[in-house]
């Protein structure tokens, strides 16, 4: 049972009290419909992946009803955020937007500062505003998933594919708001992202990219899906990882379909990692392998199967090193300690060649490499499931590993590290140790492109036991510090470190986060946009004990 029976009463926004809340409430109700407006005040469900709440972080790391939201709103339209807007800056109440907080491992649906108010934008916004067969793009609002998107396509029979994450039950445009990644050729979410709508935190709208200039009679610019880099500064960026506006719109690039080939090999020992890494930087660079390949730890072959860890390992220590391997043995790939996949793409003559290429090249740097396409495993196996994604079909496979522990949540650690396999190691034996130290099994997934890895380290814990919890968030505290010493930093965090993170990008006395201050005051002068977000902190928040 997730549903725990609360604790305290509605979490109010900070400097207000309950008869100011309630009139704010009513007041922006009435602008928005009554049924739009939900005080949080109910028990908080956890729900599932598919059911998640939008009042709290359902993968909580610390007390359930720490980060949570005071209400949840539902605009229906850009009219009705620039409404929402206008409202929390009369009364000064925090904003949370979100696409549809499915964001889990870095936060859900939970604002940063509690009894903040979550925009739901995704309950009542979920238009596909248009898909251009022709330009191989679309635009969608931000309730737009990545199986409605899929289906769409399907049901259109247009020759596209998506780009899907690991989970397809996201938001298109939240993901790209995170900057969150993909597996096809078209994965980098952000940079395949082409024009946005925005609304501003003091309630003004802008377009970015071609978009700033208006089509023939009204329309809108017939290249805003076609070029990024219009005119001027390029201010997209400002508005991912930030709290400088609301998206309502994005535009997205879609790779046409193609014939394609997945495929894995394994690695026979731990120590295989830097000639790995180093095999792939090469093959990479010169955009022989077709996607950005994922390289994960054979532990993950174990947790994908669904498996509780109790029905490998009796105890609640970590797993050994010599546990994973035998374990793996009974598995349809054998016993071995690293799993790459890949996928190529275009005419079955040229994936044959690539493949030939990357066979030998791993062949030669790694005795005992062994490949493996579909048709080898069986049909539950992975590799099935990476096959789909990585051919632009969304699937829910990965949700299979949260079955690892009882009551099973999760959070990423996601360090950013040189595709170089002296770095790979460095960064590598620094998360074992840490791992090791707090008593969590270690699942390490890498995407690893021609000259950088995002290292996603998934931390599994109960959400029932506290204690391990704590844990948890002391094993990522320390990480991050550990990491930063070297060089390594954060792509992304759960919400709980982004000040944390964002202090170990200090370069030039935090030079980086002085200019995003100045934006932020500028932008959002009476601090009411989601204030903490990636450690940025509106001018009246700050220096009052809110960063962590
Ligand atoms: P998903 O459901 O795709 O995982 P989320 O909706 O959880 O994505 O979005 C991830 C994060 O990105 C949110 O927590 C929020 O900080 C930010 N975000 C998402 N959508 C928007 C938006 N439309 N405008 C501004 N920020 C957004």
């Amino acid at each position: 049972p997730t549903t725990q029976p609360r604790k305290h009463g509605v979490r109010l926004p900070p400097d207000t009290n309950t008869e100011l809340f309630e009139l704010a409430i009513k007041d922006l109700q009435a602008k928005i419909g009554a049924e739009n407006v939900e005080v949080n005040d109910k028990d908080l469900d956890d729900g599932w992946y598919m059911d998640h709440p939008k009042t709290h972080d359902a993968m909580h790391i610390t007390d359930q009803e720490e980060l949570v939201a005071s209400a949840v709103v539902y605009p229906s339209s850009t009219e009705d955020v620039q409404t929402i807007v206008r409202w929390a800056n009369e009364t000064g109440y925090p904003l949370y937007p979100i696409s549809l907080g499915r964001n889990l491992g870095y936060g859900g649906s939970a604002p940063r500062v509690p009894g903040g108010i979550v925009v739901d934008l995704g309950k009542r916004m979920h238009k596909i505003l248009n898909i251009d067969g022709d330009n191989a793009s679309c635009v969608v609002e931000p309730g737009v998933t990545y199986f409605r998107l899929y289906e769409e396509i399907q049901a259109r029979g247009l020759p596209l594919w998506i780009d899907t994450p690991d989970l397809g039950g996201g938001s298109l445009l939240g993901n790209a708001m995170d900057r969150g990644v993909g597996y096809t050729p078209y994965g980098d979410h952000w940079a395949m992202h082409c024009g946005m709508e925005v609304v501003l935190p003091n309630g003004e709208l802008l377009r970015t990219g071609m978009g700033a200039m208006p089509g023939p009679d009204g329309a809108d610019n017939p290249t805003w899906q076609s070029f990024q880099n219009a005119f001027g500064p390029q201010v997209d960026g400002i508005f991912s990882q930030s709290n400088f506006g609301i998206v309502t719109k994005m535009g997205f690039h879609l790779m046409p379909a193609t014939n394609n080939q997945s495929y894995c090999i394994t690695f026979p020992d731990d120590d295989d990692f830097e000639a790995i890494v180093d095999t792939i930087r090469p093959l990479a660079q010169q955009r022989i392998l077709g996607n950005i390949p994922q390289l994960r730890h054979i532990i993950q072959e174990l947790s994908v199967t669904g498996r509780s860890k109790s029905s490998f390992h009796s105890g609640s220590k970590p797993m050994t090193r010599e546990e994973i391997r035998a374990a793996s043995g009974s598995l349809p790939l054998g016993e071995c300690s690293w799993v790459f996949y890949g996928t190529q793409y275009g005419p079955p003559e040229t994936i044959n060649q690539q493949l030939a290429i990357i066979k030998a090249a791993f062949s030669s740097a790694i005795p005992g490499s062994r490949f493996f396409v579909p048709e080898d495993v069986p049909q539950d196996h992975y590799l099935h499931s990476r096959a789909k994604v990585c051919a632009g079909t969304p699937v829910l496979r990965e949700l299979d590993w949260l079955n690892w522990l009882p009551n099973g949540g999760h959070i990423a650690f996601s360090p950013i590290a040189p595709t170089r396999g002296s770095d790979a190691r460095v960064l590598h034996e620094i998360l074992k140790a840490a791992y090791a130290r707090h008593g969590f099994d270690m699942f390490s997934t890498l995407c690893v492109a021609g000259r950088e890895m995002h290292y996603i380290a998934e931390i599994v814990y109960d959400r029932s036991d506290e204690k391990m919890k704590h844990r948890a968030v002391r094993l990522v505290r320390e990480m991050i510090d550990e990491c930063a010493a070297k060089g390594f930093g954060e792509y992304r965090t759960h919400l709980l470190f982004a000040d944390q993170v964002a202090r170990t990008y200090n370069w030039n006395n935090q030079a980086l986060m002085r200019f995003n201050e100045t934006l932020k005051d500028a932008l959002d002068p009476n601090g009411i946009l989601a204030p903490g977000r990636s450690g940025i902190w509106p001018q009246k928040y700050r220096g009052k004990g809110w960063e962590l």
